[in-house]
Parts: structure tokens; sequence; C-alpha cells
């Protein structure tokens, strides 16, 4: 029989970044993802700037959410031609919009900076993508609300459903016209978890005849989110205390929400004394903006605490302080604890939590509160290690204050989940395709799914694929 649609992964292919998988037709092809390739320099700008694909001819994109390693080669798409559009929630076109010119906005001031090194005569360097390139990329974003069906080319009909890992986060359903009847192509995009803050919880496949999903944590059990919120709670009360200040390098989309709505909710419902909490990234408040701008993704605790009077809104506009000029930012260090202080970035290597650390990092009283993975190497690592001393912009400090790691705050669904998810629809399953995850990661998952008795599953290497 002669396959009338074939689906090929062209990124997050055994590695857990570059996302982007063609769907071709007999009406044409289809992007879902369009992410950017994280990795070692040389390599890194090679395999986003050349596509195994054109770009002209495709007739969409479908993203599943605004992570950069979802959406971050988009603007690139466009500058090698790609017309639109691209779909997404409304929830996620807002964010991409934001992750996009922030990512446009790094490239050209890194490569600015690289070439005011160079000596006269020497080649220009040239961004990926420039800030123009993701202005036109956002302006092709199409929102589809959550379960609403669309077209995006003949023969195609999709779906997002809800994938409970970052704000408008999404699955994508495709049922293709085949004969002799429709084959259903379930796209995971990035699985969250249940019980995470302010999101509903990730909707389950049904009726998938092949899965295409992610595996990034195959071979780990995550705890229920929830021990970790009674271990920030302990750590802030204790804090608080001994009149403190909470310092919490965070990444500005996703992890900074979840915090604030944690610590707010808390104060709101007595659990906390209350105590000033600052968000010191322009990023971070841009972000909790968009949070504020969709209700239609919040769960149901948030919108009963909203419906109750608990919280006025989701992420505490009216009481937490959002900060977004260097003169506020510096003003903190004056002000004596307790507080809250959530600042990028993430891994402590840049931005302005470097500031907050130098000056508070010397003090028995406050803490330093570690929520995010660190790469080696970094001064997040290094604190987290136990260092007695750290360099922190070309200065050494004794590291006095608290430090405090609390785990299982990750948004990506653990090996239990993932297993639950892959056999959700067993009935009508053919295959399982496994991207976005380790090699350990998918052969643990691989593994378990055999243990229950099940096959037929790939892990897929770049160029490979699926006749559906
Ligand atoms: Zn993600």
């Amino acid at each position: 029989m002669v396959s009338m649609f074939r689906l090929t992964i062209w990124g997050a292919a055994r590695t857990v970044t570059g996302s982007r998988h063609l769907l071709e037709g007999p009406a044409g092809a289809l992007l879902l993802e369009g992410g950017l390739y994280q990795g070692r320099r040389g390599e890194t700008y090679r395999r986003n700037r050349e596509f195994p694909f054109d770009p002209k001819g495709l007739r969409a994109v479908l993203l599943s959410h605004a992570h950069l390693d979802h959406c971050g080669n988009l603007p690139n798409l466009v500058k090698q031609g790609f017309e639109g559009p691209i779909y997404a929630t409304p929830a996620t076109a807002h964010l991409a919009t934001l992750m996009m010119l922030d990512a446009a906005h790094v490239q050209e001031e890194n490569v600015a900076y690289l070439n005011r090194k160079r000596a006269p005569g020497e080649p220009r360097l040239e961004p990926l993508y420039t800030v123009d390139d993701a202005v036109r990329a956002a302006r092709m974003l199409v929102p589809v609300p959550y379960d609403r069906p669309f077209q995006p080319m003949p023969g195609v009909q999709a779906r997002f459903v809800e994938a409970g890992h970052i704000l408008g986060s999404a699955a994508v359903v495709l049922d293709l016209d085949t004969r002799p009847g429709p084959t259903r192509l379930w796209f995971s995009g990035d699985i969250g978890r249940r019980h995470l803050p302010i999101l509903r919880d990730p909707v389950l496949p049904q009726g998938a005849h092949w899965l295409l999903m992610e595996c990034t944590y195959g071979h780990k059990a995550h705890r229920d989110p929830r021990y970790a919120y009674d271990e920030l709670r302990e750590v802030a009360r204790s804090t608080f205390e001994q009149e403190g200040k909470l310092v919490v390098p965070a990444f500005a989309i996703g992890r900074t929400q979840t915090l604030v709505y944690l610590f707010h909710t808390m104060m709101q419902k007595g659990e906390l004394p209350q105590v000033p909490i600052y968000v010191d990234s322009p990023l971070a408040v841009d972000a909790s903006e968009v949070y504020r701008a969709h209700p239609e993704c919040f769960d149901e605790e948030v919108l009963h605490l909203l419906r109750a009077g608990v919280l006025e809104d989701v992420l505490g506009f009216g009481r937490v302080h959002y900060l977004r000029t260097v003169e506020q930012s510096k003003a903190l260090n004056d002000q004596p604890g307790p507080m809250v202080i959530i600042s990028t970035s993430g891994m402590l290597e840049v931005g302005r939590i470097l500031h907050h650390l130098k000056h508070t990092i010397t003090d028995p009283r406050n803490t330093i509160l570690l929520v995010s993975w660190t790469a080696p190497h970094t001064l997040g690592r290094k604190l987290a290690d136990g260092a007695k001393r750290v360099r922190i912009l070309g200065r050494e400090y004794p590291v006095r204050a608290r430090v405090v790691t609390v785990g299982d705050l990750s948004a990506h669904a653990g090996r239990d989940l993932l297993l639950e998810y892959a056999l959700a629809s067993r009935e009508t399953l053919r295959g399982i395709g496994l991207v976005h995850g380790e090699e350990h990661a998918a052969r643990a998952l691989m593994q378990a799914l055999a243990e229950q008795g099940w096959h037929r599953v790939t892990y897929f290497r770049e160029g490979e694929g699926w006749d559906l």
C-alpha cells in the first residue's frame, strides 16, 4: 500500500533540544515546532542556520508551546522564506512573541560584541536572525483556542489539547485523511505534570494510532510536586523569622510565575507572614502580564481562589512588586528584610541576580534558594555543592547565607506519567516514537513499556520517521 503521509524527525532526535518534525502529505508539508538547537557554538550555529527541507515549501507551522527549544528558530525559518501561518494557542502565541524578540535581542547584542573584538579586515559575524525577523515571525502567529479543530492544510484536521507544561502549552492532535479510515497522529509536545501551580493537568491521548512523545524524564520517578511546596513554605518561614532576605534565582518564564503564585498564595491564605515579594527582571514582568491575560489556561484551584476573593489576580499584581528598571533593582540593596527577591538567571551565570547575591551572600540571616537545574561549573552549581567561597562579578565572597535546594519543581512529566501517557490509547495504538530525551531516559522508558507488554517503540534518529 502506498502511504499518503510521512512524518520525519528533524530535531530533538536523541537529544532534548531543537524540536522540529516534518509532516508531508498529498497537499503539501507542515512543520511541527521550529525549535532552536542549543549546544556548543560552532555546531549550533550551523544546525540552526541550515534546514533539511525548504522553508518556502511549508504550508504552516504548528507550535506546541513557547519554550525556545520549540519556537526559537521560527524567525530564521521566516528569514529563509517561510510565509506563515504559525498556529498556536492564544497564550503560546503571546509568550512565543516575547521569547523570539528576547532571543533576537540577545543574538544581535552578542554578535555586536564579538564584532567589536574582531581585528579590522576580519569578516563580520551575522546574527542567526534579527529583531526584524522575530517581529515578522510574531505577525504570522494565528491563535487557536484549545480543543477547537482547524485545518492547517487540506486532508489534515488539527486540534490543541492541554499539555500542563507551561502556560498555553499543548499537545497537537492531527487527524489525517487516509484510506480506508482516518489516522490519528498525536504529538505530545512537552508533557507537564499533575498538581503544578496555576496550570491544568495534562490531557492523556485518546484514540491515537501513532504517538510521538517526549521522554525527558523517562528514567526518573518524580515526587508529587506538593512535597516541594511544603519545603518552600518552611524555608520561607524560617528566613522571615530572622528578618532575612529570601533570594531565588529563577528562569523568567514559567518558574518565576510558579514561585510568585506559591509564595503569594501562601501569604494570602495566612500560611506565611505578609512580606514584600519582588520580581526583578523585565522579561519576567512581561511574562507575568501574559499569565494574567490568559485566565482560560488556569486550573480549578486558581479559579476558586479568584472567585472566593483570596486572590485579586493570579500573580498578585496589587501586592507583588514587579521591577523593570535598574534603579528599582539597586534600591532593594538598601532595604532591610524580610523580603523575597526572585530574579534571573536561573543558573546564576548572568543577570541582575548576581548583584542581589553579592549584597546578601555574606549575611547568615539570608537564604539563597535554588530551585532550578544548574549546569556543571556554573555559580549555581557551586553553591548547590556547598562552596564556602565564591566569585561574583570578579570578586570573591564568603558564603555565610544559608543555601537551600528544593528539587521536584520540574515542569516535565516523570517516568510514571510518561508510561501512563504512552499507553493511554493502547487499544488503537500502532506505534510509539520517542523524541526529546537522552539515551538513558529513552532506554529506561522503553524498558518500562516492555514490562507492560508493549514493544512497538522507536527511539528516533534524525531523518528517521513513519509512513502513516
Ligand atoms: Zn518545554
